[in-house]
């Protein structure tokens, strides 16, 4: 037995290497989907319960394979709003992910539906000037099991399963690209969590060469895009990545996306005061979105301590919508939920960290970083 090898998690395994494991440990091949069914049907977290296997196989399971990494450390909020969830990591660190009960604004109207909005990264290397989850840096890539167990987790907790998934949580998912289509695999595959493509949204920053290779990803998975800015000019400001791909760059990577996929884009647009709110910006947001066929949520701007930004008032916000409609385009001002939702944005983890003595020093990415 190789007992320095690190073990893998189940939740990021494919049947197909499961598989070969098996064989390789002169087992059927067959087993890998009752080991699945285990896992991820009945949702076990020992080995031991694992009925009908034999104890050698189980004994052999557990020395190559984990079942959980993370613990569960905290919740925020209550059962009818937001709730959000800080999960520890095996090294230490500390991820959230948010739990919201209904996001109409984002998938019709139902009331009982619920959003997991998952974390794809430790920190964040982009360093947009408006985002607490940029504050502390990057850390490190999630790995898919990582990523896959959030929702295994908060499923257990909350005692449901949840409809829809959205990578809006702390990091960028496009710069863990491998990691979050394996997991994405897995969230979506019968064998595994089972949520439909459709239900499953990725958001960028506006990595142009990634979205271009996610296009080629098979599943019919949604592209949200934190836009924030509708010229090079304001984007320029407040998101650095503008500066490695310009909104041209950005646009010609989206008509590529739309031209493959069915599903409608959405650009995201948090309101800023002063920054981005003004009637020339939304003339320019809403003809974007004419010419990609995209939908526009605005999200008023969450207050981060230590940044200097607030959200416009309400008069100013619907002018801006107004403004944004009149090109015609769908567009939702995320108004009542909009606190809730920027919760997804990395404030928790860092608050808990730094109660906790954790300290991080920041890595900003380089230019090579991300060129990716
Ligand atoms: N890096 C990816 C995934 C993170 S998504 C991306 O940028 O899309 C997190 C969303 O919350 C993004 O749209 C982000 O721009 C937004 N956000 C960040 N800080 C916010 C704040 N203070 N108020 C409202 N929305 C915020």
């Amino acid at each position: 037995m190789d007992s320095i090898a690190p073990k893998i998690s189940l939740l990021a395994t494919m049947p197909d290497e499961l598989a070969a494991v098996l064989t390789e440990l002169g087992e059927k091949p067959f087993r890998a989907k009752q080991i699945l069914e285990w896992v991820f049907k009945k949702r076990v977290e020992s080995f031991d319960l694992m009925l009908n296997l034999s104890k050698p196989l189980r004994a052999a399971l557990e020395e190559r394979y984990v079942l959980r990494t993370m613990t569960f450390a905290k919740v925020e909020g209550s059962e009818d709003t937001t709730r959000k969830f800080l999960f520890k990591l095996n090294d230490g660190r500390f991820i959230e992910t948010v739990l919201i009960p209904a996001s109409p604004a984002l998938y019709g109207s139902q009331s009982d539906r619920r959003t997991l909005c998952v974390s794809s990264q430790v920190g964040c290397a982009y360093d947009c000037k408006f985002c607490a989850s940029g504050l502390a840096g990057f850390t490190r890539n999630l790995t898919a099991s990582e990523i896959v167990e959030q929702i295994v987790q908060v499923e257990k907790i909350a005692g449901a399963r949840m409809d829809n998934l959205v990578f809006m949580g702390m990091g960028e998912p496009l710069a863990n690209l491998p990691n979050v289509l394996r997991a994405i695999e897995v969230l979506n595959a019968e064998w595994g969590v089972g949520i439909g493509a459709r239900h499953i949204t990725v958001s960028t920053s506006g990595l142009a060469p990634q979205i271009r290779k996610l296009a080629e990803f098979p599943l019919q998975i949604r592209l949200a895009i934190s836009l924030h800015g509708a010229s090079d000019e304001v984007r320029d400001v407040i998101m650095p990545v503008n500066k490695k791909w310009p909104l041209r760059e950005l646009y010609l990577a989206l008509e590529e996306w739309v031209a493959r996929k069915k599903q409608h884009l959405t650009f995201e647009f948090i309101l800023i005061e002063g920054v981005n709110d003004s009637q020339e910006q939304a003339r320019s947001l809403g003809r974007l979105a004419r010419t990609l066929n995209a939908k526009v949520n605005l999200i008023p701007y969450n207050t981060v301590e230590g940044l200097p930004w607030k959200r416009p008032d309400e008069r100013q916000q619907d002018a801006f919508r107004d403004e944004v409609a009149l090109c015609g385009v769908a567009v939702t001002l995320r108004r009542e939920k909009g606190h809730d939702i920027a919760a997804a944005c990395g404030q928790l983890r860092l608050k808990q960290e730094t109660d906790l003595g954790i300290i991080e020093a920041p890595i900003k990415a380089t230019q090579q970083e991300i060129a990716g």
